[in-house]
């Protein structure tokens, strides 16, 4: 296990720039990922890692030794691909054995490297079978197998589950936790899916449209402290609200709230900007995640909760565990509201065009940088 670093390092294909003095900092034994949207540049760092592709500039280190241009087979990398890129003609064993008879390993030590690392991703039963007789699920965990045979010192995983379906990508995703946590490898691992990477990562990078990074964090330093409306936005649902700074000093700070028409109070450590001496040019953004708002009929503010506003229903999306309402505060300003489904009580239930009060607490409210 090590650590995997990329300093200062550019990529360009033809005159398209997708990283420029990018830098990233995997922790050895993490299961680090790589969030962002399509095209930002995340298979590229993977390709680049990897030395399918070589930098424009920069430096790469796998701990201390700097890989930078050493050829792909040199580095004790390996990457299981989206498509798990199988040979179909070999069964499951020859699969997994393929790169130890490359090295001409003797039969007997392959034979029980392969049968170990089959036991590992639970494929014992299927060691005879050809590729095509497989499940997708079962094919992802031969990629696996297969990746992790040769014990490289970093797995990079390349949106590994997109081709299984919802439920067994959960299965999947729980298996491939546990399997990191015993293998202790490093795992750089991409995707565009937000409740995946929430779900395994230790650590994750947020990539914007630019392919720069916005924030590294833990996935509850993610999503509870976004840094920017960016990650707030594309890490779960959030309220962006605007608001203008009315006092700052050592004791607090008083934000007043667009739209909702309060002032919010909270720690003055907090604030991210640098600020002149005019408060009111400071336009700030803040946001308010949709389930720590509390929704009720009656005009009482609620214990705990300094804030309150009414608004009136204009939409209510059922999920099953949660729902979904948008409310109107007026006619610039609608906020959205997850409300957890405790009871079946059909008879009480909210609906369009009720006028409603949504109470909320100073705390869960995140100054973001502008
Ligand atoms: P996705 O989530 O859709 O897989 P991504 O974040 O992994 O996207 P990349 O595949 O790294 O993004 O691509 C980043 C940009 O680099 C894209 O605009 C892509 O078109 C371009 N690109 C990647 N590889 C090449 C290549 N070999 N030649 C030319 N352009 C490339």
């Amino acid at each position: 296990m090590s650590d995997i670093r990329l300093v200062n390092v550019s990529k360009a294909f033809g005159a398209e720039s997708v990283l420029e003095n990018y830098n990233l900092s995997v922790p050895a034994g993490s299961f680090f990922v790589l969030l962002g949207p399509s095209g930002c540049g995340k298979t590229t760092i993977l390709r680049l890692i990897a030395g399918f592709e070589q930098v424009d500039a920069g430096q790469i280190f796998l701990g201390e030794q700097q890989i930078t241009n050493l050829p792909a087979n040199e580095r004790s990398i390996n990457t299981v691909f989206q498509n798990y890129a199988l040979f179909p003609h070999l069964n499951v064993f020859e699969n997994v054995a393929y790169s130890l008879r490359i090295k001409k390993i003797d039969n007997e030590l392959v034979r029980s490297k392969v049968l170990k690392i089959l036991h590992t991703v639970h494929l014992e039963k299927q060691i005879y079978k050809s590729i095509d007789q497989l499940s997708g699920g079962q094919q992802q965990r031969v990629a696996l197998a297969r990746a992790i045979i040769n014990e490289p010192d970093v797995l990079l995983l390349d949106e590994p589950l997109a081709a299984l379906d919802l439920k067994l990508r959960e299965r999947v995703l729980i298996e491939l936790i546990e399997l990191q946590q015993k293998l202790k490898t490093t795992f750089i691992y991409i995707t565009h899916d937000q409740d995946e990477a929430l779900a395994v990562a230790d650590y994750m990078a947020i990539m914007n449209h630019d392919g720069k990074i916005e924030q590294v964090g833990t996935p509850s330093e993610i999503y509870d402290r976004p840094k920017t409306a960016f990650v707030a936005k594309f890490v779960g649902t959030t309220n962006i609200l605007k608001g203008v700074l009315k006092v700052c000093d050592t004791a607090q700070v008083q934000i007043w709230l667009e739209g909702i028409d309060q002032i919010l109070i909270i720690d003055s450590c907090k604030i991210p900007v640098k600020l002149n001496d005019n408060l009111d040019q400071h336009k700030l953004l803040l946001s308010l995640r949709p389930e720590k708002i509390v929704l009720t009929r009656q005009n009482n503010k609620l214990n705990g909760y300094e804030h309150m506003s009414s608004g009136e229903v204009i939409s209510i999306i059922y999920h099953g565990k949660s729902t979904l309402y948008r409310v109107r505060i007026n006619e610039n300003l609608v906020i959205t509201v997850f409300d957890q489904n405790r009871t079946q009580d059909n008879a009480n239930q909210i609906e369009v065009g009720e006028n409603i009060y949504m109470h909320w607490r100073a705390i869960d409210v995140v100054l973001l940088e502008n």
